[in-house]
């Protein structure tokens, strides 16, 4: 007799196993190894194409459409990863989707005069170059970032009509551009 119980235990239960039992046992590991299976090959898939969107960002002549995971700054037109908030060639916020509303974050086109949700004003005159500009996150003729601080309370914020969006307290219209880049 064995004298280790757990020895013990399993010549018992060993042969108690049926025919059926032991199938069973077979059928679960080879589950188990085709799941394994799968994963691997879905993980070298992934891989493959990641390699090959890297590859996509060197060659000017690739077509875009078959690169996956990256599409082209609305600024600088240079690839960048999906759900990028910022684009790390230019630096600019939002590089990707349609422009939106400062106010009601509505997507807008450049083209339009006010916002079709709300009825802000899209056309503004930039309060750092006194130009006309599309009103997105950029001036489009000085380039700033249209935004401007509450010398209240600081909060940074998009030039909308003269109250702060925070403490309501008049803004004055500034005279020193803050440079956001
Ligand atoms: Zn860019
Ligand atoms: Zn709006
Ligand atoms: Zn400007
Ligand atoms: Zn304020």
């Amino acid at each position: 007799m064995a004298e280790n119980p757990a020895q013990f235990g399993l010549m018992l239960t060993l042969p108690s196993l049926g025919g059926s039992s032991a199938l069973l046992c077979c059928g679960i590991v080879l589950i188990l190894l085709i799941i394994l299976l799968i994963i691997i090959i879905f993980y070298k898939r992934k891989k493959d194409f990641e390699a090959y969107a890297e590859y996509g960002m060197g060659d000017a002549n690739a077509p875009t459409t078959i690169i996956g995971y990256k599409h082209p700054c609305k600024y600088c037109d240079k690839l960048v990863n999906q759900g990028a908030k910022v684009c790390p060639f230019c630096g600019k916020v939002s590089p990707l989707g349609p422009f939106r509303c400062p106010k009601c974050m509505n997507p807008t086109t450049r083209d339009q005069v006010v916002c079709s949700a709300c009825g802000l004003a899209l056309k503004i005159i930039c309060p750092f170059c006194k130009k006309e500009t599309f009103f997105g996150d950029y001036c489009d003729k000085c380039d700033k970032r249209l935004l401007i601080v509450c010398p209240n309370c600081l909060k940074e914020q998009p030039p909308i009509g003269d109250k702060c969006m925070k403490c309501g307290k008049k803004i004055k219209k500034q005279t020193t551009p803050k440079v956001v880049k």
